[in-house]
């Protein structure tokens, strides 16, 4: 038996993989949450082990808070096939920290002219049910339409990456008066929202699931509470860096600050904090993305975009959101653990249920140290930065992956 003192909810006793029991008369400071799910990570492995690996990035979730990751299909080779799926998806059960649902792709080498094997995908022993092109839009209506038909079947779900390539050719951030004073292309709000409208209307006529990723205008807010508002099956999430950062972290051409979506103003950012808490916006997604110091630290525009995101998500979104555990806990675990269909994650933290639990001190600060983090890569965006409030255990199926704050294994 193992037992967990001090937390919010009292004390927790976990026996043979489960919550047995909770004392709410021996109460502390720490908050007890369910085991965090990110809906989208990138672990480049296969082919960018330089960059990370299943188990580097399954430490830096596990460190995170995180019990279950969606590795994106853009490695090398890609995730199209049952075999590669089936290798990220047996990397994560030898490293062991994190569950490490692969997402399969949903075009054949995410080139976006034919469908990729989804139903061998949905069969093999990784049971696939996410399937994204992520990091490339599936621009063709034809296949977005063939391949929302053939998840339905099994209730898959496309995840779409919301970016008509046509309008953002060239681009190296938010399109608008910082990027004109910058001297840098734009990437505009309706290249994002041009394609959410397109899927959404689509996801409604054949009655499949969309799940939008990392959302970042107001506009598409707007765009998915209309979706909603007609009973189409339309997810979304947000990332971390999306709800606080803005497009003016650019002006110091620091290539750090490039992400695709890019930051955008702070009325977006307004939005999209309003969009998650009505709603709107189900859940957060790190959308986690090492770069390798050569593909990183070099000049703005030939910087690779994306961002670490696993080991400070949480305390980002506490930052934004403020401290609503209960929400946090729709937002990072049970709604994320929904639309991948992860049953054994998502669940409260009460009795009878699996023991998946992150523990976060609300109350230590620490500055972010990009060399101290499990991650091979260094890109993120809050290095220097005080964060307030940090993961100091987390338990997959009630073993230990991290305990006074560093990983076990
Ligand atoms: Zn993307």
């Amino acid at each position: 038996m193992t037992v967990i003192s001090g937390t919010h909810l009292g004390e927790i006793e976990i026996e043979d993989q489960t919550i047995v029991r909770i004392d709410p008369a021996k109460k502390g400071g720490l908050i007890a949450l369910p085991g965090l799910v990110d809906l989208h990570t990138h672990l480049r492995e296969p082919g960018r082990e330089d960059a990370e690996t299943v188990e580097s990035g399954s430490r830096a979730a596990a460190l995170g808070g995180y019990t279950a990751v969606c590795a994106m299909a853009n490695t090398s080779p890609v995730a199209d096939t049952a075999g590669v799926v089936e290798q990220v998806w047996r990397l994560g059960r030898e490293a062991g920290l994190v569950d490490v649902q692969p997402v399969g792709a949903v075009t054949v080498g995410l080139a976006g002219e034919q469908l990729a094997e989804l139903g061998a995908m949905a069969d093999s022993a990784a049971r696939v049910r996410v399937f994204s092109d992520d990091g490339h839009c599936v621009s063709d209506p034809r296949l977005m339409r063939r391949a929302l038909e053939y998840v339905k079947a099994f209730d898959g779900v496309v995840a779409q990456h919301a970016e008509e390539p046509r309008l953002t050719v060239g681009a190296q951030m938010n399109e608008g008066e910082v990027a004109a004073r910058l001297g840098l292309t734009g990437w505009p709000a309706v290249a994002e929202e041009a394609i959410i409208a397109r899927d959404a209307l689509m996801a409604g006529h054949v009655g499949a699931r969309l799940h939008v990723c990392h959302v970042s205008t107001a506009g598409s807010v707007e765009l998915i509470r209309w979706a909603k508002s007609k009973g189409w099956r339309v997810t979304a999430e947000v990332t971390p860096h999306h709800l606080l950062l803005t497009e003016d972290r650019a002006t110091g051409y620091d290539p750090v600050f490039k992400v695709n979506p890019p930051l955008r103003t702070q009325a977006d950012v307004d939005a999209l904090r309003a969009g998650l808490r009505d709603g709107t916006i189900d859940c957060v997604a790190t959308d986690h993305a090492p770069h390798s110091v050569e593909d990183k630290e070099c000049e703005w525009a030939y910087a690779r975009p994306g961002m670490l995101g696993l080991e400070t998500a949480l305390a980002i979104v506490v930052k934004t959101m403020g401290p609503d555990w209960d929400r946090i806990a729709e937002w990072m675990s049970a709604a994320p653990a929904r639309i991948a269909g992860l049953q054994g994650h998502g669940h409260a933290v009460e009795v009878g249920a699996p023991a998946n639990i992150a523990l976060f001190d609300p109350a230590v600060t620490w500055t972010v140290d990009p060399t101290a983090l499990a991650s091979r890569s260094r890109n993120t965006p809050y290095a220097g930065t005080e964060l307030r409030g940090r993961i100091v255990a987390t338990y997959l199926r009630g073993e230990p992956t991290v305990l006074n704050g560093k990983a076990t294994r």
